[in-house]
C-alpha cells in the first residue's frame, strides 16, 4: 500500500515512464490571475534545456543557480478554469521528462475607466495605423535574448500616481475599447522617465498612435514599453542600467492628457507591470 502511494506521488509530478527522479516544481503564486504572471522553479535539477507551455504560450526556463526558473503570463481575458502547465525537461543524455501541473486561472477584478478623446486624437486609433505600429513593436517582443539583464524588483519609471491601472475596461468616447494593456502614470510633460531595470534599448521611434515610443529588452523574453514620450534620451543598442533616464514624458499620440503609458511584455503577452514592482521576479 505504502509503495503504491509513493508511485502515485511520483506520477503526480512526472508523466514520463522513463522518469527516475521526480523534480520538485514550485509555482508561485499557485493561482494564475488574469493579467498577472506566474513563476516556475524546478529545484536542483540537472538538465540541458527546460521548455514549457501554458495557455497556448511556449516559453523556456533558464538556469538560476542549481535550479531552472521561468516566467509566463496569463492573458487579461483568459477564461477562468483549470489549465495544464506542461514542462519538458531535456536531460544531458538526451532523455526527456514531461512534468504537468494543473493550475487554476482566476478572475482579476478590472474596473471601468471612461475618458474622452478629441476627434484629432481619436482618428489616430484607426485600425490600419495601430496594426502597422503594433507589428513594428511586436516583432521585437518575440525576440528572446537568453541573458537576464534585470535584477531584483522593478522601479517605477516615474514616482507619481497611477491614473489608470492595468486591465481597466476602457470606455473611450462612450464605446467599449477592450482592456488597458499597461499602467498610466500621471506625469507632467517633460518629466524624466527612468529605466525600471537593466536592459537594452531595442526601439526608439515617434509613432502616430503610441506617440514617442521606447522599448527595452530585459532578456529572457521580458520587455518594457514606454508610450507618449516627448523626448528620447537613449538610442537603439544602448545598454541601460536600472534608474538611468531614457526619455522625457509627454502627451503624444492617442492620449487624453500628459502621462506615461508603461507596458510590460512577457513572451509577447502584456501583463501588469506593478506585480514586478511589488515582487522580486
Ligand atoms: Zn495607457
Amino acid at each position: 500500500m505504502k509503495r503504491h502511494f509513493f508511485i502515485f506521488l511520483l506520477c503526480l509530478f512526472c508523466s514520463s515512464s522513463f522518469c527516475a527522479v521526480a523534480a520538485e516544481l514550485v509555482v508561485d503564486p499557485e493561482i494564475a490571475w488574469q493579467g498577472k504572471i506566474i513563476t516556475i522553479r524546478l529545484v536542483s535539477i540537472e538538465a540541458e534545456q527546460v521548455s514549457g507551455q501554458f495557455l497556448n504560450q511556449e516559453f523556456y526556463c533558464y538556469r538560476s543557480g542549481d535550479d531552472y526558473y521561468g516566467v509566463v503570463g496569463v492573458p487579461v481575458n483568459q477564461k477562468t478554469g483549470y489549465y495544464d502547465l506542461d514542462l519538458i525537461v531535456t536531460r544531458k543524455d538526451g532523455q526527456t521528462q514531461a512534468i504537468t501541473r494543473t493550475l487554476k486561472v482566476w478572475a482579476t477584478k478590472f474596473p471601468f475607466s471612461k475618458f474622452w478623446l478629441p476627434p484629432a486624437r481619436s482618428k489616430l486609433r484607426a485600425k490600419e495605423i495601430v496594426e502597422d505600429e503594433w507589428a513594428q513593436i511586436e516583432k521585437l517582443l518575440l525576440v528572446e535574448d537568453k541573458t537576464k539583464n534585470w535584477d531584483g524588483r522593478f522601479l517605477m519609471p516615474a514616482q507619481k500616481r497611477i491614473s489608470q491601472g492595468f486591465g481597466h475596461r476602457q470606455i473611450i468616447n462612450g464605446k467599449r475599447n477592450g482592456n488597458h494593456r499597461g499602467v498610466d502614470i500621471a506625469v507632467l510633460s517633460g518629466t524624466e522617465i527612468m529605466a525600471p531595470n537593466g536592459g537594452k534599448v531595442v526601439f526608439v521611434k515617434k509613432l502616430k498612435a503610441f506617440g514617442g515610443t521606447i522599448v527595452l529588452d530585459h532578456g529572457q523574453g521580458i520587455h518594457t514599453l514606454y508610450f507618449h514620450l516627448s523626448k528620447f534620451m537613449a538610442e537603439v543598442g544602448d545598454e541601460i542600467k536600472k534608474g538611468e533616464t531614457i526619455a522625457l514624458s509627454g502627451n503624444s499620440g492617442v492620449s487624453s492628457g500628459a502621462h506615461l503609458h508603461w507596458g510590460m511584455s512577457v513572451h509577447n503577452l502584456r501583463v501588469d507591470p506593478m506585480q514586478w514592482v511589488r515582487n522580486e521576479i
